[in-house]
């Protein structure tokens, strides 16, 4: 076995450069991502630099997760005080900032109670649980035959559950035998979803835009029409809003634009203020009735730490409104991007600040442009690979997001 080190060439810090920094990555870290190349050491804002002192616009925000921006100063403010206070105490005692956390995200979340976990995936492995044993106790549906429906192209998280009711086949290979019990249905289909609704059927779980899935927004009234279809046949309704939620989409949650209350909401990502990983679902009694001491846990969820910095996002949002900003300067920016007269861009979608533009493969792929933003000062990623997502931070300034615009303009437009 080789165990000689492999150090970059340069080896002292102030001698490496971005391409130490990928080689030593790469050599290292298991090579389970494809990143741009590019290499961040600070953050402020909408803005980033590298490590050679190159400053980029973050048009990704971490997939929603810094809607906030980065080293937001209040959040930070929080985060700083708490970690001298108390960081950790695992669930097994209470803490003060858990008490205020759940009272203050139950109300935010409009619903009885939250179940606060980690990271997105580990949520909505509890809403499954939740809907599961809802729809054994609850509705009385036979042990074993539960039936959840989700749909084409979601994107849930990666752990086996989730992966295995996945549609794409890159996120699945090899990682079977999968858990069963999840019918796909095509998204946007009210049709579809009632003619795959059984009497064993627990829940449907939605995300209101397909994030990963390419930016896809359902027609008009979809959700609305799942509410009811859901609620006539005492079927539970899960909102996946782990990207959409947190104001993304120019409301607090992508639900709002038509007035759907889901039984089971999910949160993660930008709930912990773009510092630490953590997630919850929200629902009423009537659900969370199912969980007892001992039937569900996880020894971080909860930790004062990222508790305290949840309580000042929630804090945040109710006092700034950052939905108002995302909604109208979404809308400024999906015109302005609708009107450059380009032969590349094929389809701009959008709703608040959570935009996907549709690259035409005759001029490449999503990625060859992500890469070609990159050196001209914006950070982006593709999503499926004809997709460009745009989600810069929601503190946005007009003039950070003109000035973002017109790097897309000079890259994406025509220029004869
Ligand atoms: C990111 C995401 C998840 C998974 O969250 P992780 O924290 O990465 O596990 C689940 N659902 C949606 C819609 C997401 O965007």
């Amino acid at each position: 076995m080789d165990t000689a080190v492999k150090t970059p060439k340069s080896m002292k810090a102030t001698e490496m450069v971005a391409r130490d920094y990928i080689e030593m990555t790469e050599t290292y870290s298991a090579q389970n991502y494809g990143p741009l190349e590019v290499v961040i050491k600070s953050g402020k804002g909408v803005w980033v630099e590298d490590v050679e002192g190159r400053r980029y616009i973050d048009f990704l925000s971490a997939y929603s997760a810094l809607n906030f921006g980065h080293c937001n100063p209040r959040i930070n403010k929080v985060a700083h005080a708490q970690l001298d206070a108390l960081t950790l105490t695992s669930r097994a005692f209470y803490a003060d900032t858990l008490a205020y956390l759940v009272r203050d995200l139950a109300k935010f979340c409009r619903k009885d109670r939250v179940l606060i976990m980690n990271s997105g995936a580990e949520a909505v492995e509890t809403a499954i649980k939740a809907v599961r044993r809802w729809a054994y106790d609850i509705k009385k549906v036979p042990e074993g035959q539960a039936e959840i429906i989700v749909f084409d192209g979601n994107f849930h998280g990666r752990t086996t559950t989730i992966v295995g009711f996945s549609s794409s086949a890159d996120s699945k290979r090899g990682f079977g035998p999968f858990t069963p019990g999840f019918k796909l249905v095509p998204f946007g289909d009210i049709d579809a979803v009632a003619s795959a609704i059984t009497p064993n059927t627990a829940a449907v779980s939605v995300e209101p835009i397909l994030g990963e899935g390419g930016v896809i927004i359902p027609p008009d009234g979809f959700l609305k029409q799942l509410r009811e279809l859901c609620t006539k046949n005492n079927v539970l309704l899960i909102a996946d809003e782990i990207q959409t939620g947190m104001c993304r989409t120019g409301k607090i949650f992508a639900c709002d634009h038509e007035g759907v209350d889901p039984d089971v909401l999910i949160l993660a990502k930008s709930l912990g203020g773009g510092i630490i990983p953590i997630s919850c679902i929200a629902a009423n009694d009537n659900v969370m009735q199912v969980f007892n001491p001992g039937s569900h846990g996880t020894t971080f969820g909860g930790n004062p730490f990222a508790c305290a910095i949840a309580r000042e996002v929630i804090a945040l949002i109710n006092e700034e409104k950052p939905h108002e900003r995302a909604a109208e300067l979404g809308a400024y920016a999906v015109s302005r991007l609708r009107s450059i007269k380009s032969k590349v861009i094929k389809e701009v979608r959008g709703r608040g600040l959570m935009i996907g533009i549709d690259i035409d493969p005759a001029a490449g792929t999503a990625k060859d442009f992500c890469k070609k933003l990159k050196y001209a000062g914006l950070l982006c990623k593709d999503t499926r690979s004809q997709t460009l997502r745009m989600a810069p931070p929601l503190v946005i300034t007009q003039e950070e997001l003109d000035a973002g615009l017109a790097i897309i303009e000079k890259v994406l437009g025509d220029h004869p």
